[in-house]
């Protein structure tokens, strides 16, 4: 191959954005292919820790994001009922050397956009099928038109297409739980919601309560609850839930939480899906990220942030074979990611982290995917693991 590879990434979400401004500030020429027609505002808000922040950093977008969203004093953790607290963790810039921010959602996928041209981000083009011949791959469309690419990055999140081509279909895990969720304006509150991002703990569910913006105009909620199974089989970024079922289910909560829920005008409700580490995350010169070969709870606020790790490491694999080992690559990326990204998962999944003072942070929150030895797995340590058996 003459020169540098091109690269189509299949999705326009967090991942593949994240993955098109390090390639491209790598030098790669990329191409983004994207299902949906336009961008839309989806009410939600995304914490980004320090791991991730650094990669936001170097691909330019920290300062901007400083100047919009909500810099929590520390991760506390409260009893649901009582208040008292179970864990408070400040987090100062000088702790993990990057900051710890609330945001809404699109704020950040805007931020993204805004190092990726448009003219590099194909809308209205659904991935159908990918076929590898003689060292080139071909994306076919559902509009019936196909493009050709030396390697193709599926970022197409926790339903992927590229992952069913990958390692065959599957169906996600759901272990009967939803997430409701509302971003509203502050002002309908009667009370400050506080300086940290708060998670309250009940027996069998949980909420997290966090401003989105530095003014504190904005706050945000998710939650985590049991549900009937025939309403789970599905995720989706739109469908509604009912306001007066999410406040039943937090009646036994602290006033602070209900003061939330009870100003809460409308909520959404989204299906938590899951799941297990797979066994492969490459065929040839096509790979995975993100959602598509780690979907995980939210529970630990870290979907987004490995993805964002993922795309500053494939940019350092690749940018080492300069081209000629795509394959090899690829490999050497998912060797040095899976470990990390399947304890967290699986950390997530248990959805114990940080309830107590026992759990080491700096593993996870102290990460630099710029500089991590790609030669070793991420995330081997003693510590981190112990966490995954503590939690186990
Ligand atoms: P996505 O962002 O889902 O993007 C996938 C993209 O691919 C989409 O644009 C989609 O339209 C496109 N696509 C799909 N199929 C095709 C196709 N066939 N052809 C073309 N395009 C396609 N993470 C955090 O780090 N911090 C948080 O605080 C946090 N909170 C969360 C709260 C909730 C309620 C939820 C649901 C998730 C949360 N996450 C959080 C996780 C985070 O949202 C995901 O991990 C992250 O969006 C994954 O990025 P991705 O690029 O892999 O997938």
């Amino acid at each position: 191959m003459a020169g540098k590879p091109r690269i189509a990434i299949v999705g326009a979400g967090m991942g593949g954005l994240a993955v098109a401004a390090t390639l491209r500030q790598a030098g790669f020429e990329v191409a983004v292919y994207e299902q949906a027609g336009k961008f839309g505002r989806i009410g939600a808000g995304i914490q980004m820790m320090p791991n991730s922040m650094k990669v936001l950093r170097r691909i330019g977008i920290e300062d901007r994001l400083r100047d919009t969203a909500f810099a929590p004093y520390s991760h506390l953790n409260r009893k649901g009922d009582t208040g008292e607290v179970m864990r408070e963790l400040p987090m100062p810039e000088s702790l993990y050397n990057a900051p710890y921010l609330c945001m809404h959602r699109a704020d950040l996928h805007d931020a993204l956009l805004s190092v990726v041209p448009m003219d590099v981000i194909y809308l209205n083009k659904k991935l159908t099928g990918l076929d590898q011949k003689g060292g080139q791959v071909t994306l076919s469309f559902s509009d019936g038109s196909k493009a050709t690419a030396d390697a193709v990055i599926g970022a197409d999140g926790v339903h992927s297409i590229v992952r069913d081509i990958v390692v065959g279909p599957d169906t996600p895990i759901h272990r009967g739980r939803i997430a409701y969720r509302a971003v509203f304006p502050a002002s309908l509150m009667d009370r400050d919601i506080g300086r940290s991002r708060t998670k309250w703990w009940g027996t069998d569910r949980h909420i997290v309560i966090y401003y989105t913006t530095r003014q504190k105009s904005e706050v945000y909620f998710v939650t985590s609850v049991p549900e009937p199974a025939e309403w789970l089989t599905k995720e989706s970024w739109s469908a509604k839930g009912d306001v007066k079922e999410l406040r039943a289910a937090y009646d036994g909560f602290h006033e602070d939480v209900r003061a939330v829920l009870g100003a809460c005008p409308d909520c959404h409700k989204w299906a938590i899906l899951e799941r297990d580490p797979l066994r492969t995350w490459s065929d040839g010169n096509v790979v995975l990220l993100g959602d598509s070969c780690h979907p995980m709870t939210p529970y630990m606020a870290q979907g987004a942030a490995t993805s964002i790790e993922d795309a500053a490491v494939l940019a350092r694999c690749l940018s080492d074979v300069a081209g000629d080992d795509i394959a090899g690559a690829f490999k050497r990326y998912e060797a040095h990611r899976k470990p990390r990204t399947s304890l967290v998962q699986g950390l997530s999944s248990a959805n114990t982290w940080m309830k107590d003072g026992s759990y080491d942070t700096s593993w996870l929150y102290g990460y630099d995917a710029w500089n991590a030895d790609l030669d070793r797995p991420a995330d081997n340590s003693q510590e981190a693991w112990a966490s995954l058996k503590k939690a186990s």
